[in-house]
């Protein structure tokens, strides 16, 4: 870690790339050079003086460099500039925060959209063990990164799309999946990222099927 980076909110950063990997959807990177733990997020701004957004850190704990998945929301203040920088913009972040970090331990990981990004961070850092995943999105190519997760996961990476067909994928949303399941493994933790509402479902879904509440780690985006 550099000098100076504790006394600083922000530290300004050099971007490496920006790709758009799905509509609306980007990858944005920029060189490591701290360490953080799989599921912590950073803040985020185009000015040190900027309101930061915070953003769930999507790459590997050993990977040379740090990647954001973020949707642009046309009416946002920060996603529609952040999806137009060019390699070689300033960015500026902070030290990674949170708590929402992975285990070795066997675990349901239960996204929507770009709430992927923790669980792809756990996964690439090596938190495969006992893991499933379920991811739901609305349409079919807003599985990000399916190749990798169908290696890494198999049978455990389940997909759920509510507005498009596909026979390899789950056809509703993540509740309609958990719902239409007989039995819900007891004894292991249920993670959960993504929009509230789908947390707050979810939430409700694993509690009134006998998970303890306790086993429910939850990250909520907006
Ligand atoms: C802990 C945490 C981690 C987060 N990690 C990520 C991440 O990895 N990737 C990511 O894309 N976003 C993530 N977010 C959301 C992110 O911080 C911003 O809110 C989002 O990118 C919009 O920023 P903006 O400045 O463009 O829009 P804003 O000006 O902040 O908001 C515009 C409007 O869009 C709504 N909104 C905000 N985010 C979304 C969204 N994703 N989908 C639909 N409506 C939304 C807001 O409620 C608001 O009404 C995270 C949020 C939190 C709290």
């Amino acid at each position: 870690m550099q000098t100076g980076f504790r006394q600083q909110s922000l530290w300004p950063v050099k971007i490496s790339s920006v790709e758009e990997i799905s509509p609306g959807a980007f990858l944005l990177s920029f060189p490591r050079n701290f360490s953080f733990s799989a599921g912590q997020v950073l803040k985020i701004a185009l000015g040190e003086k900027e309101v930061p957004r915070m953003y769930s850190i999507c790459s590997g704990e050993n990977d040379p460099e740090i990647t954001i998945l973020f949707n642009v929301k046309p009416e946002g203040s920060l996603t529609p500039q952040l999806s137009h920088c060019k390699p070689g913009d300033t960015l500026f972040i902070s030290l990674p925060l949170g708590s929402f970090t992975g285990d070795d331990q066997p675990a349901w990981l239960i996204a929507t959209g770009t709430g992927l990004a923790p669980f792809y961070s756990m996964l690439r850092s090596g938190l495969v063990n006992g893991k499933q995943l379920i991811h739901g999105v609305r349409y079919l190519n807003q599985f990000y990164f399916e190749y990798e997760l169908t290696r890494m996961l198999g049978q455990r990476y389940i997909k759920c799309c509510s507005a498009e067909h596909h026979d390899k994928v789950f056809a509703g949303r993540v509740t309609d999946y958990l719902r239409q399941l007989v039995e819900l493994p007891s004894g292991i933790k249920y993670y959960l990222c993504g929009n509230g509402l789908m947390v707050v479902e979810v939430r409700d879904l694993l509690i009134e099927r006998g998970v303890p509440f306790n086993n429910i780690i939850s990250e909520i985006y907006f």
